[in-house]
């Protein structure tokens, strides 16, 4: 085949495989648990499952509409009105998305340029600043604090001026656990003013939160909503990773340049998977109870490593739990979690390589939604460190 390679600019040069797909086959080659990547190692709901399969036997298996099915933007709408006080409209400002990695895409590409800074908080997930490179956009990096995860609400104020176009949030956070508190949504409120930047809110954890701490969505806050796009994850609610659904919701204006994006990316996405979902979520308890369901799972992981040499933060909402290893080596983040996986059958996440410059604060990210079993024997790994 003839050599092209020279025609072009890679838009991301020098780009590492996702730490996700790295640690995962690490974990698959050296046969180990795997607490890496952030997926549930059980089965979801059958009824959901079923749900599809009746969707599919009744015929919805052809394109579904642009934005999605008009009855799961509805009942979406719903579930924001009833937990967050907030309306967004079914018709003009919502949208079902592959995923909120696609919602997230989509509104980077939507409003993002040449020129352009987005203000991206580390440790961060690895999506986001891929997008905006491609997109020819420049991320602006601002470290959270230590192994506290505190957000220097003063860097983050300073870091803005008359080319940045968005900021980038996330919480529940991942991979830190943390949720912000109505404090921090304050002072994001304060730092926003008086400008016209936009908000990008990763919601993908909005029912996993623990301890009575809830979810501040943007959603709750009127001087936020109108500069906010929401992205959120039914793969994380629903046990289904596998599936690669989401949605947006931003008001009207903004909605319409990301569903110009959208239409010319996927156009729309599985009609089957919509119908099922509509029904599924007109039951709230299919997503309120989640954040009692991990608790339960963080705390059988805690209590199980609570004779080990980590230590830790509870984790305060998504389904990863960090723990030091300060006590145990000095060793570089990477290198532990490689070891762990290939030596001791145990695969879990570096945190070095979500923060800026690679700030090795000797933390590992373990995800616990997995069945109690599987954390009974990964515990036991750590017990044995
Ligand atoms: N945002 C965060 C913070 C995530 O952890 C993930 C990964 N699940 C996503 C977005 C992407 O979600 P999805 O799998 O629905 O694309
Ligand atoms: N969100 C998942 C995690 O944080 C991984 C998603 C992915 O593999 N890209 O582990």
């Amino acid at each position: 085949m003839a050599l092209i390679s020279s025609g072009f600019t890679s838009k991301l040069p020098d780009l590492p495989t996702s730490i996700f797909t790295v640690m995962s086959g690490l974990a698959k080659k050296h046969n180990a648990l795997n607490l890496s990547q952030g997926f549930p190692n059980f089965n979801m709901d059958s009824t959901l499952i079923n749900l599809v399969s009746k969707a599919m036997e009744e015929g919805y298996n052809q394109y579904a509409p642009m934005k999605g099915i008009y009855a799961l933007r509805e009942v979406i709408s719903e579930k924001i009105a009833s937990l967050y006080n907030a309306k967004y409209h079914p018709e003009s400002e919502i949208t079902i998305t592959v995923g909120a990695t696609e919602a997230l895409y989509s509104t980077i590409s939507a409003f993002v340029g040449p020129g352009d800074e987005v203000v991206v908080l580390k440790p961060a997930y690895d999506s986001y600043e891929p997008a905006i490179i491609a997109n020819g956009g420049t991320p602006v990096l601002i470290q959270m604090k230590g192994k506290s995860f505190e957000i220097d609400w003063i860097a983050f104020k300073a870091a803005l001026n008359e080319n940045t176009r968005m900021v980038i949030i996330n919480s529940p956070h991942n991979p830190s656990g943390r949720v912000f508190s109505v404090e921090d949504m304050i002072q994001l409120g304060d730092c926003l003013k008086d400008t016209k930047i936009l908000l990008l809110s990763d919601e993908a954890y909005e029912h996993i939160t623990f301890d009575g701490v809830s979810h501040q969505s943007v959603a709750r806050f009127p001087n936020l909503i109108e500069r906010s796009i929401i992205c959120a994850s039914f793969g994380k609610t629903f046990h289904s990773t596998g599936w690669k659904m989401g949605y947006c919701a931003a008001p009207k204006s903004l909605m319409e340049e990301i569903q110009k994006i959208h239409e010319f990316t996927v156009f729309s996405v599985s009609h089957p998977v919509q119908v099922a979902l509509a029904n599924y979520l007109k039951e709230p308890s299919h997503y309120t109870g989640l954040g009692n369901f991990f608790q339960q799972k963080r705390d059988l992981f805690l209590s199980a490593i609570s004779e080990s040499r980590f230590t830790y933060t509870p984790s305060q909402g998504t389904y990863f739990q960090l723990l030091d290893y300060s006590a145990i080596t000095e060793e570089h983040d990477v290198a532990l979690a490689r070891r762990l996986t290939i030596e001791k059958g145990l695969a879990s996440i570096p945190i070095s390589v979500f923060n800026c410059n690679g700030e090795d604060n000797k933390q590992l990210r373990f995800c616990f939604a997995k069945t109690d079993e599987t954390l009974l024997k990964a515990a036991k790994i750590l017990c044995s460190i």
